[in-house]
């Protein structure tokens, strides 16, 4: 494993390590299981797995279960799978509920001190009373309950008789407090509900503020990682570690989230596209979760790349989707095969090629990697070439096909085209040519040269593959690039294009997750679910150039 990236969390923890503060370095990736992880959950995940890992520390996976309405053990599975797909291992798998118990009795124990009570008003009520940042909030009607009443209330709250938002627990801070946050926030409500883990054990559930904290001290975490808005819940992270007597000192230090253009980056905003049938799953290759990349193509090693390429800081910005894309290219470059693909297919007929006979030319499998061997292509007078490779009447500075013009087959020889053949309402359907056998690639003819080289299949023996091309999902809108009402607005109505051409031959071996460069045209995936032998289908990873620099 390589070091984690330098950053500021990492010299906190080389300062805290050599100061003696902590011996060991324990890390947390606390998703909660209410949707698959995203992107920016990678940034998460390599950020904590790395900083323990280099420092021969530990990491715990905790799913962060304390909405019971919103979670689903569908999830957590999902979690597990994308965790250890990055590549990375936990120490130890904990949900939050497993501490259901023991909030409990440290809520208790908030109560007994004074610190903690019951309050009747509504969710609406204690909002409006919490005041604004520029107006100190007012103490609630029920903030001088007795420790005995406010004992025997959370109690009852306990044992289910109240209804939901009847009650809740609030710890006992100070409305006055410049930091909102502070002014008596609620840390326990009564949610009827079945929860995923404990069942109908509970009817009263922690808020995440109160029971973060006492999940990381459990824990024994020394640096509890979270995104920038969690900075002004710090005070109150502290103040639940400090008066719920917390043996261990676990600390909070925010860095800042992802975000990539064109997206958005929310479990919350991807479930929307999921349940409105938008994409064809929480894996839809468009879809920026790790499943959807996956799907896509991308590898574990680019995704990890990438990650450490953006690094970890306390500013706000938007990276761009090309630096991501970037990366797949990066890794694949030496990795994948090279092979040819015809995805908008124009019949070639090879007028001077015997007829009924199949020769079989060698390939290479990657040009800039020899040790990839190479392989054997079909030749024969029939063959498929891409639409866009002929143009009857060419504009200048074009070396593809046009009629009278000679080209070079990628691997095989140099063809004119003689006659363009039309259906009756005008297309080209087929071309006419002849091949030169002197011209055979690897022969070492010199003796005219050609200005453009295409590529080609063999018509015979070709696979029929679909080919699924995407853009965007969502485009962004200049002012903000996340505006929380309008992004099923944004849909981009051409984020899916899906062709049918043909590969090679050897393409009905491959396998879902196979990835190949078709030549000029990109990377390609074949197809997890939709793929089979006999007709693969292969997501477009990434094309093959961008103007993008890293
Ligand atoms: P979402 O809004 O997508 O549900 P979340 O923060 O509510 O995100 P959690 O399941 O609570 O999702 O996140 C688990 C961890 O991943 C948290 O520590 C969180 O800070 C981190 N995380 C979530 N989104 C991002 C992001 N875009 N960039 C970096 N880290 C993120
Ligand atoms: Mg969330
Ligand atoms: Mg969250």
């Amino acid at each position: 494993r390589t070091a984690s990236s330098n950053n500021f969390i990492r010299n906190i923890v080389v300062e805290d390590l050599a100061a003696g503060r902590v011996t060991e370095i324990v890390t947390r990736f606390p998703p909660e299981p209410n949707g698959y992880l995203h992107i920016g959950h990678a940034k998460s995940i390599c950020l904590n797995f790395e900083l323990a890992d280099e420092f021969k520390g530990r990491t715990n996976l905790r799913f962060d279960d304390t909405n019971p309405v919103k979670e689903d053990v569908e999830y957590v599975e999902s979690i597990k799978q994308d965790v250890k797909w990055l590549g990375f291992d936990w120490d130890g798998l904990f949900f939050a509920s497993d501490y259901f118990g023991e909030m409990y009795e440290r809520a208790l124990l908030l109560i007994r001190k004074g610190l903690a009570y019951v309050d009747d008003q509504s969710a609406e009520q204690i909002r409006e009373s919490r005041g604004t940042l520029s107006e100190p909030g007012t103490n609630s009607p029920y903030r001088d309950r007795s420790v005995e009443e406010n004992l025997e209330l959370f109690g009852r709250m306990k044992n289910g008789e109240f209804g939901n938002g009847e009650k809740v627990l609030r710890a006992k801070i100070d409305m006055a407090s410049p930091n909102i946050n502070m002014r008596d926030p609620v840390i326990y409500r009564i949610v009827h509900a079945h929860h995923h883990n404990t069942g109908d054990a509970w009817v009263i559930y922690p808020m995440y503020a109160f029971a973060h904290p006492i999940e990381d001290a459990i824990e024994g975490v020394t640096h509890s990682i979270c995104t920038l808005e969690f900075e002004d819940q710090r005070p109150f992270y502290d103040w639940v570690v400090e008066q719920c007597e917390m043996e261990a000192k676990p600390r909070q230090y925010e860095f800042n989230r992802l975000n990539i253009t064109n997206t958005v980056m929310s479990k919350r905003k991807l479930k929307a596209l999921v349940d409105a049938n938008i994409v064809d799953g929480w894996d839809d290759p468009r879809m920026p979760t790790i499943s959807g990349l996956r799907r896509k193509g991308y590898t574990p090693e680019a995704i990890r790349a990438f990650c450490r390429e953006i690094g970890v800081a306390k500013s706000y910005g938007v990276v761009d989707e090309r630096m991501l894309e970037h990366f797949i290219r990066e890794d694949l470059k030496l990795k994948a095969p090279r092979t040819m693909a015809v995805l908008r297919p124009l019949k070639v007929v090879i007028t001077n090629y015997p007829e009924g006979e199949v020769e079989w030319l060698e390939a290479e499998n990657n040009s800039e990697n020899e040790a990839m061997g190479s392989r054997r292509i079909p030749f024969s007078r029939e063959l498929y070439i891409e639409q866009d490779d002929f143009m009857e009447t060419p504009p200048p500075k074009y070396f593809r096909l046009f009629p009278g013009n000679e080209v070079r087959l990628k691997h095989a020889y140099f063809i004119k085209c003689e006659e363009v053949v039309k259906n009756e309402a005008g297309d080209v359907v087929e071309l006419r040519c002849t091949y030169d056998p002197e011209t055979k690639s690897g022969s070492g003819f010199t003796g005219r040269k050609v200005k453009g080289t295409i590529h080609w299949v063999e018509a015979s023996q070709a696979v029929a593959a679909e080919f699924r091309q995407f853009e965007p999902l969502i485009n962004d809108n200049d002012e903000n690039a996340d505006e929380e009402a309008s992004f099923l607005d944004r849909i981009n109505p051409n984020s899916l294009e899906t062709l049918q051409g043909f590969v090679e031959p050897n393409m009905k071996e491959a396998a879902a997750q196979d990835k190949f460069q078709f030549f000029r045209h990109g990377y390609f995936n074949v197809d997890s679910k939709l793929s089979a032998p006999a007709r693969p289908v292969f997501n477009r990873i990434v094309s093959l150039k961008s103007s993008f620099e890293v």
